[in-house]
């Protein structure tokens, strides 16, 4: 049996040192348990889920897995500080099967990673109505572009345009980059607002950690779930590999809450769309996450109506 320590003691006490058995799964099944997906052997929960009842079912999920994505949210192009442009971050997410790809560059007070100008914004928005009238014409399968913002929050909660800059996104994902320097209760009240902005759809990456170059601010992640929960926002998971952000460990919590989990890839070039499925899924399974729990594995009609939906 391998698995996280926890785990393994969690198991013995239940059920007794294992004896040997060809494989994990007779393992399992001679205890009762239905087989428990790596990934999700932490001690913490999964011995009383992948408990038999009368049926044979169990209470295990269904994890999520790379083919269930249908979109990419969240990536940047050459109008900010991403690498590649918007046709060729859109074509490369076609080309991986998605059917549509949320441009969110920076916004403007972001000046040093190109934050877009609200001129820039209507220049990028009649870039992606061509694009999409492209698309539309072509032969091959549905795909849209949608016009997304990774907008600052501000030190106040506020988000980064006017309000009729900010009505004309499709969808405004709320990022932290600035003034990280904040006790909890100041970086939770400045979160909390910004999902509270009627324009917030999706909360990116919520505590601002970058693995093994700082911590992130601290953050009463119970709080923001709740509202994200309360004002049908999605809380991101980013796959950057320096974030992964959210910590899976609170992967549960939100899904418990009913609240929506987007798979990011935070692409800066077109191989960084493939963080979703290198990074996001696998760590995000061991958060207990499910197709139905993540946002961007709704099919493209869905998500429209979903982004429109608050
Ligand atoms: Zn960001
Ligand atoms: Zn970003």
């Amino acid at each position: 049996m391998t698995g996280a320590e926890a785990h393994c003691t969690a198991f013995r006490e239940a059920h007794g040192a294992p004896e040997p058995h060809a494989t994990e799964a007779a393992l399992y099944d001679a205890a009762g348990l239905a087989f428990i997906p790596p990934e999700l052997r932490e001690g913490r929960g999964e011995l009383d889920a992948a408990a038999k009842d009368d049926d044979g079912g169990d209470a295990l999920p269904s994890l999520i897995e790379a083919a269930d994505l249908r979109g990419a949210l969240h990536n940047h192009s050459t109008y900010s500080d991403g690498s590649a442009s918007l046709r060729a971050m859109a074509d490369a997410a076609r080309d991986r099967g998605l059917a549509y790809f949320g441009i969110c560059d920076h916004s403007q007070s972001l000046g040093v990673a190109g934050g877009l100008s609200p001129e820039e914004v209507r220049r990028q928005q009649d870039d992606i109505r061509a694009l999409n009238e492209a698309f539309a014409a072509d032969e091959g399968d549905p795909f849209r572009i949608f016009s997304g913002i990774e907008s600052d929050v501000l030190a106040d909660g506020a988000l980064d345009y006017a309000e009729d800059v900010l009505a004309s996104f499709d969808f405004v994902v709320a990022s932290v980059h600035q003034g990280l320097d904040m006790t909890e209760t100041e970086a939770t009240e400045r979160v909390v607002r910004a999902v509270q902005n009627p324009h917030t759809r999706i909360l990116g990456h919520a505590t601002g950690r970058q693995l093994l170059a700082r911590e992130g601010y601290p953050l009463d992640v119970e709080r923001v779930i709740a509202a994200c929960a309360e004002h049908d926002v999605a809380l991101e998971f980013n796959a950057n590999p320096r974030r992964l952000d959210l910590d899976w460990r609170h992967l549960r919590a939100a899904t418990d809450a009913g609240v929506l989990v987007a798979v990011n890839p935070d692409a800066h070039r077109t191989a960084e769309l493939d963080y979703m499925t290198r990074f996001g899924v696998p760590v995000a399974r061991k958060g207990w996450l499910t197709a139905a729990q993540c946002l961007n594995a709704k099919p493209l009609d869905e998500f429209d109506a979903w982004i429109d939906g608050r």
